[in-house]
């Protein structure tokens, strides 16, 4: 523990020589207002311990870590086949958020569930009769994995994407002229927005992670909580597209399935080993948390956390 408790605070301290460099995101006005200089680690083990390092308790919002959790909630409500009907599994090398594929694939399905057009259509795929019930789903899901039954959304964040989300409204919009998603628009928009702007700390994000990597088993309760098959499909997500397109890059340097926010978290599963969270809101220009991958470069190294 002592050992794993000083790796924490190194890895801190090693990516902090980057604070300065890179800048909170800006295109969700809100989010700007983020400070740059919060840092934390934190890593959970299996027995459910967690260790941390900086602003561990700071709540920042979730953004496209949500797309786990609402990946896990539509598989879970609707199965495996029906949502990888309506969105595929490949990378695509492009932004979090393009467009572009959306019209040159010839099924017109958004490519993976781990970019923004493709979480929308899973958002979608989530039954409910109002926005309301749908989100209450995701939420949930984020309450049970954080053991956080007060788990909330940033209700300024969401508003402020809300106000200003064209460009994901746009390829809902597109999708929906192609028959990828059906129903009301601005309703799965709605419920995808207010999944982003969840609010959780990086000692939060750690113990998600340390569910996905015991095999969805809750360390603390023993609660099976997400079934072994999605656990499977997002720790696989998360390797191949979790990163943006940064993801090949992440593999090589790091290693660690992971899936990281504009709200600068990122969610590190090392599965049978630990669940790991880092945060810092100043991003690099991929759109991934610039001291975030120092640290989890320095634990990759210090700790061997490849799995590859
Ligand atoms: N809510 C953000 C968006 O849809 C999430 C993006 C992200 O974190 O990558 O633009």
């Amino acid at each position: 523990m002592l050992y794993l408790q000083k790796q924490i605070d190194d890895a801190y301290e090693y990516a902090r020589q980057w604070l300065g460099q890179g800048a909170p995101a800006s295109y969700i006005p809100e989010l700007s207002k983020a400070n740059p200089n919060h840092l934390s680690v934190c890593i959970t083990d299996l027995t459910g311990h967690t260790l941390a390092s900086g602003d561990s308790d700071v709540r920042f919002t979730i953004q496209s870590i949500a797309k786990v959790i609402i990946l896990i909630t539509a598989i879970a409500q609707r199965g495996y086949d029906a949502v990888f009907s309506k969105v595929g599994m490949e990378p695509t090398g492009d932004p979090f958020n393009s467009i572009i594929r959306l019209e040159t694939m010839r099924n017109r399905r958004p490519l993976n569930p781990m970019i923004n057009a493709g979480a929308i259509s899973v958002t979608a795929c989530i039954p409910g009769g109002s926005p309301e019930e749908r989100f209450g789903y995701i939420l949930e899901n984020a309450r049970l994995l954080t053991g956080d039954g007060a788990l909330d959304y940033d209700r300024k964040v969401y508003q402020s994407e809300s106000r200003t989300g064209d460009t994901n409204r746009a390829m809902a919009y597109m999708m929906r002229s192609s028959g990828v998603i059906e129903g009301n628009v601005e309703e799965h928009l709605d419920t995808y927005f207010k999944a982003c702007s969840i609010l959780a700390s990086c000692r939060q994000i750690s113990r998600i992670a340390a569910v996905l990597a015991n095999n969805g088993v809750c360390p603390d309760t023993g609660r099976q909580l997400v079934d072994p098959l999605s656990v499977k499909v997002v720790r696989s997500l998360m390797c191949t597209c979790g990163m943006y397109d940064e993801s090949g890059r992440y593999a090589i340097h790091v290693g660690v399935p992971s899936k990281s926010g504009v709200g600068g978290g990122i969610l590190g599963v090392v599965p049978g080993r630990m669940g790991i969270g880092v945060f810092c809101p100043a991003l690099d220009e991929k759109g991934n948390s610039l001291c975030g991958i120092k640290a989890m470069e320095y634990l990759s190294e210090k700790l061997e956390l490849s799995i590859f």
